[in-house]
């Protein structure tokens, strides 16, 4: 384990994980500047502190232990606590948190989390007053059947739905479904910035680089992730802009990425969804 890593809360972004002309570094909403911090957990997930003033919200706290750290080494103060899914490893140190700091969980309605007591749902809006931020929540299955995201102010927490240059994999959903929630997050604004939740952005490069080996944004993606992480830097947040020319998954309308789907599968695919099952089946096996 990277002991050192774990208790290293670094703000993001300095240096910036984004190419140039990707978006700037914080937003500013009144007089309050935003920003995302990540805490490493485990082997590759990261929880995520947004803040704002001396106050935070937790998302997917897989671990209390290294947000308490996180939290008292900065002098933060949490407000909340957002899960994205079930799954253990997003939700794990969700009741320490709560109990510690008396503050509201919320998660997805759609699943069953003890930790939760706020359940929401699409169309919901997660208002965070000791922030000054509120964030809309998407429905996104696939991943598992009741998957959410956090979207606003320029940012969105996708869980284990989209990950940088790839997606998730299909747990309890269909192929479908995660093809309809990925279609949804790729229709954001270009400049959201994406904060998913796992470090798996260099293998996923490996395999968009099997499927478009002559995509120049995958191959200056991929050079730029392996000196990130060189450095023992996270390869997010990610932006939408930056997932449509580099992910596979969101490149399902590419021909160049039909006729790989295609020779893979050895056969026709006569749509996007099937295309995208292809994709998903193939990297399921793929050992990069
Ligand atoms: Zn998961
Ligand atoms: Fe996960």
């Amino acid at each position: 384990m990277r002991a050192a890593a774990r208790l290293a809360a670094k703000t993001f972004p300095h240096p910036s994980p984004l190419p140039e002309g990707e978006g700037t570094n914080r937003s500013i909403l009144h007089d309050n500047m935003i920003d995302v911090l990540h805490v490493p957990a485990f082997h590759d997930n990261y929880i995520w502190l947004i803040r704002a003033g001396n106050r935070v919200a937790v998302v997917d706290p897989g671990d209390a232990e290294p947000v308490m750290q996180a939290l008292q080494r900065h002098a933060l103060q949490p407000a909340a606590v957002l899960c994205t899914h079930h799954h253990a490893d997003h939700v794990g140190g969700a009741a320490a948190l709560a109990s510690r700091w008396g503050i509201p969980v919320y998660g997805p309605a759609q699943e069953p989390i003890p930790a939760v007591d706020r359940p929401v749902d699409e169309g919901d809006t997660v208002d965070l007053p000791e922030l000054g931020l509120s964030f809309s929540v998407l429905f996104t299955p696939g991943h598992t059947r009741g998957h959410i995201a956090y979207y606003g102010h320029g940012l969105l927490f996708c869980g284990d739905t989209l990950f940088a240059a790839g997606c998730g994999r299909l747990f309890e959903g269909t192929a479908a479904q995660l093809h309809a929630s990925l279609s949804r997050l790729a229709a954001l604004p270009g400049d959201t910035r994406l904060y998913c939740g796992h470090e798996y952005t260099a293998a996923n490069l490996r395999f968009a680089q099997t499927v478009e080996p002559d995509n120049p944004d995958v191959r200056a993606r991929a050079e730029h992730v392996r000196q990130r992480r060189a450095q023992d830097l996270p390869s997010l947040p990610s932006t939408i802009a930056l997932e449509l020319r580099t992910n596979p998954f969101l490149r399902t309308a590419s021909p160049t990425v039909q006729r790989a789907a295609e020779t893979h599968a050895g056969t026709a695919l006569a749509s996007q969804t099937e295309i995208f099952t292809s994709l998903r089946r193939w990297k399921d096996g793929f050992q990069g």
